[in-house]
């Protein structure tokens, strides 16, 4: 680096060299103080050390970070002395300097910070004078020194008891004098702990405390950088995706104090509601107090607006008349400070047309602002903020649509607990957390008994070591679901998911014992109807009843998902198995279903007996007889399909599954099975034998099962063409479409298809009338993606199952990747889950290569996927950019997956 290049950066009243575009060079709130000033409010002047240095830091060392800045640094630290009209180590008016990191990417609490830099045994005799409070001039003296011990010279607790040794001797002092809070603590007390604080170092560390403001000032810059490689700050980058490379700037500013008396003060504020996105400014604020008081919490904070004040009275109880008297507002108590932040957050929301978070402290009379940066806000915030400033004319359409992260819809979609409900509970364990939504319900194993409680009026958490098929009607009716193993795509998560169940999967912690009916986890154990809550959207287990509330979905919701209709390309449907399913995806704008899972049909009511009466049978004439009693009932299924989705195409899929998991396992379902069908017990236990298979996923299934058995792939097409006709003779507009499952070749692929096709122009024959429909497949194996140039050429449609696609790709199992996945993630082996995001880089090049093969082979070829990828917001993004038709996801990710497909388009500039 030559010496030539600007390292240092200083903002204030007459000189400001940086602004807010700057954010790579000087940090997000460097940048942002510089464009503070630039906008003519008033901000303490300081300097920015840029991002560039911390990497001179990390590859050279502090001696020769001093040696390039040393000059810069002086010259800026003059320049902030002659904003400040005070100068730095001086005895009798000492400048005090804050110095705080400040990356790209806001990293909170991971940094280190130095307050009060610039106090000594001299200098603050001349603070005690010049403020005219010695306790306050102590008070600081001590808190600087405490920091400094800590953040620079390196004094850590020796034990995990002592916590903090600084406040260790606190505590000794405190016990000493008999008085309980810090408050309580004279000027006389806070001269003592400041010894006590310098022996501890010298004891500790073996220097004494630097008395020379310059000495504190490099040594808590060189601290600051060193933060940067701290173990939390690294943490915090590998999980957030900051690279190590970007480093942190450093902020020196002239200090201003809030804790000066009564007309001193500090306080944070938003210019909306970060909570509802209402257009309200508001916010808090101590008298006489600085920003660590207001984190504390331990005194109750003011509100800012006069309406703030009023509606948090009401909340509170506090009555019109000791609000006045107790907790005025800024607005009743400095109407004149007051206005000035008024017009300060104004200006800011303006310029940067975004939600700002603003701190402020008030120093006798005079307001500073310290801090501006966007806001954090719930998803129900952000819509609403969008929309708004869309309509005030402060964006536009398209930053409209990308100021909403679409997964934060999830928060407006399903109930939610009452936050402030959470605080209070207790969480007991963590898992996946598989599909959001809040539920509180009464813990049952069973999935009958689920049924049973449910009848009776009670709220059930369906609590199972895993979740099978068999236990569809049991989830259906829980309020939640809960399960020890199973990852995001396992079955539970899936099915939860379809049915916008809130559901918590893999919650390894949790033992589940089926014979004793409990579920221990962290040394509890847990019965059959104790109530638990489960948060859907974080993982988290609570012990009892949490209050919940219902999710709203406002006008400005609905107004957004219009707005992205104008803007994707991708087409969006629904996995939908049920006219219930379907209609629910039709009010959150899917344009059509893109998989139906015949299956999940198969376990409602009396359909299970014949499907087992199906797989008893020997023969093909006994499957026959057995199918034709499940004809008119899934022609019914396929009928409310067509009904609910008139005028939009309807993928129905083959039979996939194993047949095993039609089949009860335990004796005692066996033992029912037997009775029920009027056969010896033994015949059920060998049929269920022979189902067995080591590897069911790979094993007879997809396909191969309506390769084997035709008959079930006849009865289904009969069911699927017979229900479109009668549809088609009520006026319904049908747009049919049959799917045949996990084919690898193209052989697979014409058999069935030769089975469907003669099947419809059978019942054509038989009704004298026809219908257009038409058969594609899925690829969901490697081979046919690889081949999918020759099965093109025959079928008319691809639906990419990437749930298959991706566990055959990377070789393992959907159910049994909860092992491993986790800790893999962890270790940075991978970095998201592959089946809930897809492997661009790797799966992702098996569906590129097969969409261009397919669409070479067949131009106009229609392309969907339906695997979980298709509500997965960056997955979306990589299907735009692939070409693909539409994605298909669970009813309740259809929002999200609209938003993300209108980001997708923005984003590729199309
Ligand atoms: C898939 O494999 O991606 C798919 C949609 O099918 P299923 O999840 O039912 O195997
Ligand atoms: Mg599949």
């Amino acid at each position: 680096m030559s010496n030539k290049t600007k390292n240092v950066y200083v903002f204030g009243a007459s000189r400001t060299d940086g602004d807010a575009t700057m954010k790579n060079l000087l940090g997000g709130k460097g940048a942002n103080l510089a464009e503070m000033c630039r906008l003519g409010i008033v901000v303490p002047p300081g300097l920015t050390i840029s991002t560039e240095v911390c990497t001179v830091y990390t590859e050279q060392g502090q001696d020769a970070v001093a040696k390039l800045i040393e000059a810069e640094v002086r010259e800026s630290v003059a320049f902030i002395e002659k904003e400040m009209g005070k100068k730095f180590g001086d005895s009798s008016d000492p400048l005090l300097l804050s110095v705080r990191s400040g990356s790209r990417a806001s990293m909170p609490g991971m940094m280190d910070t130095i307050l009060n830099l610039g106090l000594n045994d001299e200098a603050v005799a001349g603070l005690a004078i010049k403020a005219n409070n010695e306790r306050f001039a102590w008070d600081s003296y001590r808190r600087f020194i405490q920091m400094y011990g800590d953040v620079v010279m390196g004094l850590k607790p020796v034990s995990k008891e002592e916590h903090d040794p600084f406040e260790v001797v606190i505590d000794m002092l405190k016990e000493k004098k008999g008085v309980e809070l810090d408050t309580d603590l004279t000027t006389d007390d806070l001269k003592e702990l400041v010894q006590r604080f310098k022996g501890l170092i010298r004891a500790r560390i073996g220097r004494e405390f630097p008395t020379d403001p310059w000495e504190q000032l490099w040594g808590s810059v060189m601290a600051v950088f060193q933060s940067w490689n701290n173990d939390r700050a690294k943490v915090y980058r590998e999980l957030n995706d900051i690279p190590d490379a970007w480093g942190t700037a450093v902020n020196v500013q002239a200090m201003v104090f809030g804790n000066l008396g009564d007309n001193s003060g500090t306080g944070v504020a938003f210019t909306r509601d970060a909570g509802t996105g209402e257009d309200l400014f508001n916010g808090e604020f101590l008298i006489n107090a600085q920003g660590e008081d207001v984190v504390a919490g331990t005194r109750t904070p003011q509100q800012i607006t006069l309406e703030g004040s009023q509606r948090w009275a009401q909340l509170a109880m506090v009555s019109e008349e000791d609000r006045r008297s107790r907790f005025p507002s800024l607005e009743e108590l400095m109407p004149d400070i007051y206005r000035q932040l008024l017009e300060a957050e104004t200006k800011l929301e303006n310029h940067y047309k975004d939600m700002q978070d603003v701190e402020f402290t008030i120093q006798e009379g005079r307001l500073w602002m310290l801090q501006t940066r966007g806001g954090k806000r719930t998803g129900a915030a952000m819509v609403r903020i969008a929309m708004e400033m869309l309509r005030q004319g402060m964006i536009d359409e398209k930053e409209a649509l990308r100021r909403v992260g679409p997964d934060r819809l999830n928060e407006l979609l399903h109930p939610v607990f009452d936050p402030a409900a959470i605080k209070k509970a207790r969480s007991i364990a963590h898992g996946l957390p598989a599909s959001p939504g809040a539920a509180t319900g009464q813990i049952v194993f069973f999935a009958d008994e689920a049924e049973e409680w449910v009848r009776k009026g009670k709220a059930v958490i369906l609590v199972r070591q895993e979740t099978s098929p068999e236990d569809l009607r049991g989830m259906s009716v829980a309020t939640g679901i809960l399960t020890a193993r199973g990852g995001m795509t396992s079955h539970a998560a899936v099915v939860a998911r379809g049915m916008g169940k809130c559901c918590i999967s893999g919650a390894g912690a949790v033992r589940v014992d089926y014979h004793a009916r409990t579920m221990s986890v962290g040394g509890e154990t847990y019965k059959e109807g104790d109530w638990i809550s489960l948060d859907g959207s974080t993982g988290d287990v609570f012990e009892g009843q949490v209050p919940t509330k219902e999710a709203e979905l406002t006008g400005d919701f609905g107004a957004l998902m219009e707005l992205t209709d104008k803007y994707k390309r991708l087409g969006i449907r629904a996995n939908a198995d049920t006219p219930d399913d379907a209609k629910v995806a039709r009010t959150f704008g899917a344009k059509g279903i893109g998989l139906c899972r015949t299956e999940h049909m198969f376990f409602e009511g009396d359909r299970i007996k014949a499907v087992r009466e199906m797989i008893l049978s020997e023969d093909e004439t006994g499957r026959r007889k057995a199918l034709a009693k499940l004809l008119p009932m899934q022609r019914g299924d396929f009928e409310g399909l067509f009904r609910e989705m008139s005028g939009l195409a309807v993928t129905i899929r083959l039979l996939d599954p194993p047949l095993h998991e039609f089949v009860p396992h335990d004796e005692a379902n066996q033992k029912i099975m037997a009775h029920e069908m009027n056969v010896p017990l033994g015949v059920i236990k060998m049929r269920v034998d022979d189902l067995h298979e080591f590897n069911p996923m790979m094993g007879h299934r997809g396909c191969r099962l309506g390769i084997t058995y035709p008959e079930i792939t006849e009865m289904q097409t009969r069911a699927i063409i017979e229900a479109a006709l009668n549809m088609k003779a009520k006026g319904v507009d049908v747009k049919a479409e049959i799917m045949v499952p996990l084919v690898g070749t193209v052989r697979e692929f014409n058999a069935q298809a030769k089975v469907i096709r003669k099947t419809a122009d059978a019942v054509f024959a038989e009704r004298g009338e026809k219908i257009d429909y038409m058969v594609g497949t899925m690829i969901e194996t490697p081979r046919a993606a690889l081949i999918a140039d020759s099965i093109g050429q025959q079928a008319e449609f691809f639906s990419f199952g990437t749930n298959d696609l991706t566990q055959m790709a990377m070789g393992f199992s959907r159910d049994d990747a909860g092992k491993f996945l986790p800790s893999y993630l962890k270790d940075g082996m991978y970095e998201r889950d592959p089946f809930e995001s897809i492997d661009q880089k790797g799966v992702g090049l098996l569906v590129q290569m097969a969409v261009e093969k397919g669409r070479a082979a067949r131009p106009g070829i229609k392309l969907g996927v339906c695997g979980e990828h298709g509500g997965d917001p960056a997955s979306i993004g990589f299907f735009h950019r692939t070409g693909l038709d539409y994605v298909s996801c669970s009813p309740f990710r259809v929002p999200i997956a609209r938003l993300a497909a209108a980001q997708a388009a923005l984003d590729a500039g199309s």
